[in-house]
């Protein structure tokens, strides 16, 4: 079976930065808790943070856009910590063959398509949080869970490259 990589708190794990969750309670979520195809991760907590926790967002330099530092809204550099949780994401794709994640949108781990900017002004720009871009490296296709139709469309793609694969 297909598995689908998961940020924790769509599954309503409370384990955002306020303690809380972002439970996702749409029917095609349900109908792949059922089936078992869900691999949750909180990369933060996992990471070794705390939660509740400090907010955190990613401050890239300009002049160096690939050293990037996560830093809280107090000012302390938990970097690694988000580092540590990519690899922990990375380490369980790789065991479980995952191909596709449905990660919480705009989180400075999770985030697939955008990021706040590092400003604590809510302001957001066109960006993937620490997990996410680690796990694109893998050819790993992400969606948020405003995307679970485009998710569910290349779910069925990856069934049947993966049924005529086995046919052959
Ligand atoms: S790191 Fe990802 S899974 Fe954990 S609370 Fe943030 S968005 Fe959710």
């Amino acid at each position: 079976m297909i598995k689908i990589l998961i940020s924790a708190c769509l599954e309503g794990q409370p384990v955002r930065y306020d303690g809380k969750a972002n439970g996702v309670e749409a029917k095609v979520w349900q109908k792949w808790q059922d089936e078992g195809r869900l691999i949750s991760l909180c990369p933060e907590v996992a990471g070794g943070l705390e939660t509740p926790r400090a907010p955190a967002e990613i401050i890239s330099d300009a002049q160096s856009p690939n050293h990037l530092q996560v830093i809280t809204i107090e000012g302390e550099n938990v970097t690694k910590a988000f580092k540590k949780g990519a690899q922990i994401a990375v380490d369980i794709a790789l065991k479980e063959e995952i191909k596709i994640a449905i990660l919480k949108a705009k989180s400075p781990s999770c985030g697939n398509q955008q990021i706040y900017d590092g400003s604590f002004s809510d302001t957001k720009i066109v960006g993937q949080g620490i997990t996410a871009s680690s796990l694109s490296k893998l050819n790993i296709k992400i969606f948020n869970e405003h995307q679970l139709s485009e998710a569910e469309d290349y779910l069925k793609q990856l069934e049947e490259a993966s049924q005529q694969a086995s046919a052959v």
